[in-house]
């Protein structure tokens, strides 16, 4: 210990040289913080010190980090630093669904939804800013793509979350039980920054979420699919959305390169690496009027799934402004599932929560950006109207 409170020169040359570009410590994984700590002549463990100090105690002040000697702290604030993105809006729902708009470096916004439920809490997180696959019924993709998020942006979206309810100063239980990769983008398509802050969202020194607890959802980018299994083991969440590749081509462009049976056999392969054999793939099918959500649909979308190992979530739309979508009623949902319980699968229905403060997928930062015109130029350059003539 006493060794490596005496500065060396070269820790003296690093501790009073000025920096342009502080490593942001926040997304680095146990493994990269670890290098970091090598490298400056320090011991490993001192990693770990330092990963309590952020995830389980939402410290940033290294001055705060008390059992690192002196001197080491006065070198990490000289090159090191630990920087959340900064919350630009927060909205409460009476049913206790927390919505924030996240303003990132460049002056985007992004959102992660907070949906408490019994004693589980679901944090819903964005993986970047837009999403370039322009799925036709989602407020993100008509945002068009502007970036991909850091991993200490993504998993500063945790980190914002426990520290908005003061929990780690009042001590209180977990304020996050679960994570779905299911706010804004497409989590395969920012391929590395979501390994590592999924590694920091399992990882016991940060918020070792157990990795069933974990979701990524995808809407197919198979061959990124096919490389998941060597560097994740969490769950796996398909947005099918249709039942054949005529109709997913249409509403789900990204279909057209990566066909359905192509995209549910990449799933299957990632389960079968795992070495827990009960695991199922969570398909998602959002349910809108007149497009894809007939009895006969249903009954197409059970014979296409016979036999692969899945469980059925039903989404009935969620509308915006502009869409030029409907949410199927109450009763079409119903038949919907009945089809598919009778043939023998586990199906849920997504419940809408926090209705009043517009907690789905990519609608508050719609709120705070007007992208009215850019749906309208969308819209009209894809002339996706044929899907609603035949509702
Ligand atoms: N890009 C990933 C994850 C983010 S979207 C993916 O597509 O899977 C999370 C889920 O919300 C996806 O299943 C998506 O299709 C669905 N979704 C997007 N917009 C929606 C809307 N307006 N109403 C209901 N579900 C929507
Ligand atoms: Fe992107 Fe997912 Fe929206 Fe499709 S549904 S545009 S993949 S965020």
């Amino acid at each position: 210990m006493a060794g490596s409170d005496a500065m060396t020169a070269a820790d003296q040359l690093i501790a009073t040289t000025p920096v342009t570009h502080r490593v942001n410590l926040l997304g680095l994984t146990r493994q990269q913080l670890e290098t970091f700590f090598t490298d400056l002549g320090e011991k490993r463990f001192r990693a770990q010190q330092v990963m309590k100090w952020i995830h389980h105690r939402g410290v940033r002040d290294f001055e705060e980090m008390t059992d690192l000697s002196q001197s080491l702290r006065t070198q990490l604030g000289n090159i090191a630093e630990i920087i959340p993105p900064s919350i630009a809006e927060q909205h409460d729902s009476q049913d206790g669904t927390r919505k924030w708009a996240i303003a990132v470096e460049g002056g985007s916004l992004v959102e992660a939804v907070l949906i408490p439920e019994g004693d589980r809490a679901t944090l819903c997180v964005s993986s970047q800013v837009g999403c370039s696959l322009d799925c036709t019924f989602c407020s993100t993709g008509k945002q068009g793509f502007q970036r991909d998020l850091t991993a200490a942006e993504i998993i500063g979206q945790v980190w914002l979350a426990i520290n908005s309810y003061d929990a780690w100063q009042s001590g209180k239980g977990r304020v996050v039980t679960n994570v779905v990769m299911m706010g804004m983008g497409e989590p395969l398509l920012n391929f590395d920054n979501v390994v590592s802050a999924m590694s920091l969202m399992c990882d016991d020194l940060a918020y070792g979420l157990s990795k069933r607890k974990v979701t990524l959802s995808t809407s197919g980018v198979v061959p990124n699919l096919d490389r998941l299994a060597e560097w994740a083991d969490v769950s796996l969440a398909v947005s099918l959305h249709a039942p054949n590749d005529a109709l997913r081509d249409q509403i789900v462009p990204i279909n057209r390169k990566y066909p359905i049976a192509r995209l549910l056999a990449s799933a299957k392969a990632y389960l079968d690496a795992q070495p827990d054999k009960k695991r199922v793939v969570t398909i998602e099918y959002t349910l809108l009027a007149g497009v894809n959500d007939s009895v006969e649909q249903a009954r197409e979308l059970s014979t296409l799934l016979n036999d692969y190992p899945c469980k059925i979530n039903l989404i009935p739309f969620n509308d915006f402004p502009n869409s030029g979508y409907r949410r199927p009623s109450g009763n079409a949902v119903s038949r919907f599932w009945q089809v598919l319980t009778d043939a023998g699968f586990v199906v849920t229905v997504r419940t809408t929560r926090g209705d009043d403060i517009d907690a789905a997928c990519g609608q508050l930062v719609g709120e705070v950006v007007d992208r009215t015109r850019r749906a309208e130029r969308h819209r009209a350059g894809r002339g996706d109207h044929s899907l609603l003539e035949s509702s």
